[in-house]
Formats: C-alpha cells, structure tokens, sequence
C-alpha cells in the first residue's frame, strides 16, 4: 500500500475538523502557512492509523512455512511508531520477538509487519505488546513466543512527567517462555552482541 495515495473515506470531514481545532487552540486557520495544515494533518492521523483497517492474523497465515527447526527463533530491534490513546501523542521504540516454532516459521520480515500494523493504532504499550504476542501465537501456534517493547513516550516526556530518556519496557510470553530458564536465554540473547 503507498500511503501517500490511498486515503480512506471521511477525510475532507476530518480536515476541517482539524482546522476548527487550530482555531480553538488561538491560532489563525487561515494565515498561508497553515493553510493547507487541516489537510495534512488529516493525511497523517490516517497513515498513523491505517492499522485499523489492516489484519495481522492473515499477515501470518499468509506466510507460513512448515519447517521441522525447533529452537529458538529470535527477531529484534524492530522499530516502531506509535501514539498513545490517553494524549494522541507520539510513542517509539523497539520490539524483539521471540518464539520457538512447533512445525512453523514464518519471514522475518512479516513479524515486522505485524509490529507495524498493531504500531498504528491508537495504543497503550501493554496492550501493543499483547496482541503482538497473540497474533503469533494464535497463528504460528509456536511452543512459546515471548514479545519485549522498549519504548519512549512523548506524552509523558513533553508534559515533565517523566525524565527525557525514560524508557518504559514490557513483556508478555506463553508457552515455553512460561520457564524462567527460557525467558533468560532469551533476555541474554536481546543483551548480548548487537546492543
Ligand atoms: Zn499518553
């Protein structure tokens, strides 16, 4: 999908409610520079939010492949964009995934893909998190998956509730990972060579 080019339906509605907004917010819609603001604004707020329309279950399903490898499958560094539901405002960061196939893999390039899509929703971290585990879960059927998001939020960083550089990390795992042991291996992998 370009997202340059394929907008949904209502824009023009949500463009001009954005510039009634600028005005309640004391500026002025109409000076040039802002101009053409409602519109852009609306063209983003619908990229950044395209993942509703978007299913990660048949990212997967779409791209499985039966193969008899049994360890551990580890993808990270994933970046991500998000907003927050509670301020609309910007959170970014990395997600790792792990998971341990039972007869299935998928490309590494489609657990990005479905970090993406769950990314441009409006969002709270944890629940990011869950439904990034489930999706694989749900659809690799894995032994275990194990999700790890670390991520900045400009909502709180912006407004002084928390210090510049905070970082906020979250987990969620089943199967396999339910042992300590496993989920070791896999935080010692995430802190070894690359970081
Ligand atoms: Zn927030």
């Amino acid at each position: 999908m370009n997202p340059e080019t394929e907008f949904r339906e209502g824009l023009d509605e949500l463009a001009s409610h954005y510039k009634s907004i600028l005005d309640l917010l004391g500026e002025d819609s109409s000076r040039e520079g802002l101009e053409k603001t409602p519109m852009r604004v609306a063209k983003a707020m619908q990229i950044l939010t395209r993942g509703y329309y978007q299913d990660a279950n048949k990212v997967l399903l779409d791209a499985l492949f039966e193969e008899k490898y049994n360890q551990m499958v580890i993808v990270k560094d994933i970046d991500f964009f998000s907003m927050c539901e509670h301020h609309m405002l910007p959170f970014y960061g990395k997600v790792h995934v792990a998971y341990i196939p039972n007869g299935y893999i998928t490309g590494l390039s489609k657990i990005a893909r479905v970090v993406d899509i769950f990314s441009h929703r409006l969002q709270v971290q944890e629940r990011m998190t869950l439904q990034i585990k489930e999706c694989i879960q749900q659809t690799l059927k894995p032994l275990g998956v194990m999700v790890v998001v670390e991520a900045k939020h400009m909502c709180m960083q912006m407004r002084g509730v928390e210090k510049r550089n905070a970082i906020t990390t979250t987990s969620d795992f089943s199967g396999a990972f339910n042992q300590a042991k496993t989920r070791e291996e896999f935080m010692n992998l995430l802190r070894g060579e690359c970081r």
